[in-house]
């Protein structure tokens, strides 16, 4: 009687330890700090990126803003170890970080750590070799045929295009629809064929290595809305050395994230960066092909 007592009271104090463990918050770091122009405030969609992944009950954000364009970076060693996955919410040119600085992160990822490209974060770094191999493909820049080829989705798979031109373009905002295209992806498994994202740049022409890069979805970039008629890469994930990186060109401003197909494919891709895998259910007000889907407490603040 009592032994049983005892063997239950320790099955009880194990299970409460197994608990607290599945409690333990994923860390996440937020890096923001630079964009390329006056577009892309950081300042005003940090918040919003932060408090979305946290909405989740699975991270634990810390922003890290690095130094402004004329700051002193000598400061700056950010521990990258410290975190599961870095979200990047930042856009520099090459010469804003040193060798050093540069190696640390190239060591973070390639020994496991999981990155998280929003929108222009891929517009950073044209001329760093390693950082473009994580990302895929970016844009702007200067970024042209010496880049890499340009990529889209034809005749049921991604093909390359290594003709000339600049790397990086889009039309005028607009409403597009979001087509997936690895349903069976952790990130993707649940989700629609496709689905209407709010109003948001387009991005079409991004080059880049596209090594080990898998395109989960994408979208129509309509002539008609100056886009390239082709079905450009909207979603995408690649492995570096040991490292995850989920990449999205989602995401120009707070209107653009307040979207729940942005929304759920960010929380999960962050989730699959830092972890591997995707435990977050499909959210029940997910948009469909023809109805965008926000949510009040992610509207951006009245003008
Ligand atoms: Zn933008």
């Amino acid at each position: 009687m009592k032994r049983s007592l005892f063997v239950m009271l320790c099955a009880c104090v194990l299970a409460g330890a197994f608990s607290l463990m599945a409690a333990e918050p994923v860390r996440v770091m937020l890096l923001d700090g630079e964009s390329g122009g006056p577009f892309h405030a950081w300042e005003q969609t940090t918040p919003y990126l932060k408090r979305m992944l946290e909405d989740t009950g699975m991270f634990r954000v810390d922003v890290v803003t690095a130094p402004p364009k004329d700051g002193d970076f000598s400061g700056f060693h950010p521990t990258w170890s410290n975190y599961k996955a870095i979200v990047m919410n930042y856009d520099a040119p090459d010469e804003r970080w040193n060798d050093a600085l540069r190696s640390s992160f190239e060591r973070y990822v390639r020994e496991g750590g999981g990155l998280v490209i929003v929108h222009a974060a891929n517009n950073a770094f044209p001329k760093w070799k390693e950082f473009n191999r994580m990302v895929g493909v970016g844009g702007w820049r200067g970024r042209t045929e010496a880049d890499g080829p340009m990529f889209h989705w034809l005749d049921g798979k991604i093909v390359a295009d290594t003709s000339p031109g600049r790397g990086g373009s889009h039309g005028p905002r607009h409403q597009y629809v979001v087509d997936t295209r690895v349903p069976e992806h952790p990130i993707m498994r649940g989700l629609p064929a496709g689905w209407l994202h709010a109003s948001d740049e387009l991005y079409d022409r991004m080059r880049g290595p596209g090594e080990n890069m898998t395109v989960l979805a994408t979208a129509y970039s309509d002539a008609a809305k100056k886009g390239t008629g082709r079905h450009e890469p909207i979603l995408m994930v690649l492995r570096y050395g040991e490292g995850r990186i989920f990449h999205t060109v989602l995401g120009h401003d707070l209107e653009a994230l307040n979207c729940v197909g942005f929304m759920a494919t960010y929380q999960r891709g962050t989730e699959w960066a830092a972890t591997g895998k995707v435990t977050q259910a499909v959210p029940k007000d997910f948009p469909s092909a023809t109805q965008v889907r926000t949510r009040p407490a992610y509207a951006p603040p009245a003008k």
